[in-house]
């Protein structure tokens, strides 16, 4: 697992969601710019960023799209799930309401995409450890149940975000070797 510039061997297309303001533009940021903007606006226009990295010796070029401020319910189209064979379910640990959308999210998910599409669901802000709303056995709990990975992140700090990624990637590599 690490980074590459030549052929690519494969394309993984892989879609953000959740609530407004739990953070995935910025958890995209920190993946494909190594960024992060503590008043990041809402995203307008840009559909999807890419990194290629090297799984196995073999380039794989991650698609990681964005909602752009579509997150109310039932706003985000099909067009935006189609060819995902990826997803990041995001709800921020400080904030219970956006943890208790997320088997909303997870229906619209399994009613519009891939049956086998690698689910990964994500709490993050985890440097807001004082202000925990959600707590982690309760995510673990439910993500186990739902046969989710689960990982706590946080975008500011850089802490789970490489490995929230790689293990949705990994996974889906190792589906379609
Ligand atoms: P989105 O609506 O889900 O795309 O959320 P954004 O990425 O735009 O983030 C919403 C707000 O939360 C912004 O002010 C971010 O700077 C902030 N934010 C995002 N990730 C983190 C994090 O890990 N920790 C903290 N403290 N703030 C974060
Ligand atoms: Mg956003």
């Amino acid at each position: 697992y690490g980074d590459a510039s030549q052929k690519i061997d494969y394309v993984f297309k892989v879609v953000l969601i959740g609530d407004s303001a739990v953070g995935k533009s910025q958890i995209l940021a920190r993946f494909a710019r190594n960024e992060f903007s503590l008043d990041s606006k809402a995203t307008i226009g840009v559909e999807f960023q890419t990194r290629t990295l090297v799984i196995q010796h073999k380039s794989v070029k991650a698609q990681i799209w964005d909602t752009a401020g579509q997150e109310r319910y039932r706003a985000v189209t099909s067009a935006y799930y189609r060819g995902a064979v990826g997803a990041m379910l995001v709800y921020d640990i400080t904030k219970r309401q956006t943890f208790d959308h997320i088997p909303r999210w997870l229906e619209e998910l399994r009613a519009h995409a891939d049956r086998n599409i690698v689910i990964i669901l994500i709490g993050n802000k985890t440097d807001l450890e004082d202000q925990r709303a959600v707590p982690t056995e309760d995510a673990k709990e439910f993500a186990q149940k739902e046969g989710l990975f689960f990982l706590e992140t946080s975008a500011l700090e850089a802490t789970n975000v490489e490995d929230a990624f790689s293990t949705v990637l990994i996974e889906i590599f190792n589906i379609v070797n």
